[in-house]
């Protein structure tokens, strides 16, 4: 592997500032509900008026902060935004082997909530933010773009105290050409071959029940027609085959990176993957069951049975049993779509499909961000490739796909041996991230802004 250094930057130096600013970050504790990202802006706002910039603080209720800062540039083209949320989900302490908001170091490892959602990023993308002002202080270069700083609270609460309500009631504040969010970034090997992915889109999202009736009566005397038998028998047909294909273009290019750096027979198997006829087969005998799960959730819409509800005694059985079925669905699919292909799966008139609001997802184009993320990448990793990537999850970019700015999930984050995969430490016990992967963040994303930004 070889180390990009451009002249004049020392990246030891850089990165231990990313370092400090991450554990002094994951010190604050905003475990949302209910938040407090307040504890956040507040150390962001003192980094950025140490270096002369006065920061907006966006309050939409108290203590919901969101932080903004604009670095202007020389304005020959539209801005950059570096976006991230400074909220993070709650933790179960007692499966921690460290304090999740100690901020720790031990053997090269930042500990804590947030360190890989996203807290490191927001290091990431302040270290840079702060590394640009100063050369501009010091030598007037200027970006051709403003950079903004977008740190945002209530990102994994649905965003409503966060992005959501900044884009509804400040949208000057988004007004950008470009946003890098989280997402995507994270290498993997498949097949042994380095595959970085970039988010280009988003699946939607929506909420579906499912309710099964039948006849009540006593438990003592069972009888054919019981609702929970017949909800049980949905679920197990809504699980056991994927809902119908639909191959989007981010899809489609993403599968043909991955097969040209394959070898037989997984080249000949991924080839396969979008033909409808053959997917199925293909993906349950992948050799890598996680990249076949992976591939499941980019080339369908899914249903994942979580709450289950039915019965309020032992000795009576219930009339009517519900399951709510979290819901993802293919950028261009609507909810009617999805409520056809459940009920043409599960093939009983006597269980409703019942649809709640969708939240639509979205798909980018590739970009000159793209082609900057790529050369980036290999600056640092010649024999890696970057993949466009559907995210099955979401994101506050979803807000600002509707605006025309182009947000690309992109978090740089090299796989490490004997270390959990980013998808597994989000939102997990033991939420960790390297030193190292810090410097090679801010070196990845440094070329990124610097290329698209000339
Ligand atoms: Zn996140």
């Amino acid at each position: 592997m070889t180390i990009h250094a451009p002249a004049g930057i020392d990246w030891a130096m850089l990165t231990d500032e990313a370092q400090r600013h991450l554990q002094a970050l994951l010190r604050c504790n905003t475990t949302n509900p209910p938040g407090n990202e307040y504890l956040a802006a507040a150390y962001l706002r003192e980094q950025l008026q140490a270096a002369g910039i006065e920061p907006d603080l966006i309050e939409p209720s108290p203590g919901r902060v969101s932080l903004w800062a604009r670095l202007p540039g020389t304005g020959a083209q539209r801005p950059l935004l570096l976006v991230s949320h400074t909220d993070v989900v709650p933790v179960e302490r007692d499966q921690w082997t460290r304090d999740p908001f100690g901020g720790e170091l031990h053997d090269g490892f930042i500990y804590g909530r947030g360190a890989v959602d996203m807290k490191d990023m927001l290091a990431l993308e302040l270290t840079l933010f702060l590394h640009f002002a100063q050369r501009a202080q010091e030598t007037g270069q200027r970006l051709s773009r403003d950079l903004i700083l977008l740190a945002v609270a209530d990102e994994e609460d649905g965003g409503a105290h966060g992005m959501k309500w900044i884009v509804e009631n400040r949208p000057e504040l988004v007004d950008a050409e470009y946003a890098l969010n989280e997402g995507g970034g994270m290498g993997m090997d498949i097949g042994g071959q380095r595959v970085y992915l970039c988010e280009l889109a988003q699946k939607g999202s929506i909420r579906v029940t499912l309710r099964a009736r039948g006849q009540p009566g006593h438990a003592a005397i069972p009888h054919a027609d019981q609702a929970v038998a017949r909800l049980a028998r949905a679920i197990s047909r809504v699980t056991s085959a994927p809902l119908p294909l639909h191959v989007i273009p981010t899809a489609r290019r993403f599968i043909q990176i991955l097969v040209a750096t394959q070898r037989q027979p997984q080249r000949g198997m991924l080839a396969q993957v979008v033909n409808p006829l053959l997917s199925d087969t293909i993906l349950a005998r992948l050799p890598d069951q996680r990249v076949a799960d992976g591939l499941r959730a980019m080339l369908h819409n899914t249903a994942t049975p979580t709450l289950l509800h039915a019965g309020t005694a032992l000795n009576v059985i219930p009339g009517e049993a519900t399951v709510k079925l979290d819901c993802r669905i293919i950028p261009g699919q609507t909810a009617e779509t999805l409520v056809g292909e459940l009920r043409r799966h599960i093939g009983d008139p006597a269980v409703a499909v019942e649809p709640e609001p969708m939240s639509p997802g979205y798909e980018m184009r590739p970009t000159p961000l793209f082609d900057a993320i790529q050369a980036a990448i290999a600056k640092e990793e010649p024999n890696a490739v970057v993949a466009p990537y559907l995210f099955p999850a979401v994101s506050d970019s979803r807000f600002l796909a509707p605006l025309g700015v182009t947000a690309y999930g992109f978090v740089p984050h090299q796989p490490e041996p004997g270390v959990p995969p980013v998808q597994a430490l989000a939102h997990g016990h033991d939420e960790r991230v390297s030193v190292a992967n810090l410097g090679f963040g801010l070196r990845v994303l440094y070329d990124v802004i610097q290329t698209i930004s000339e």
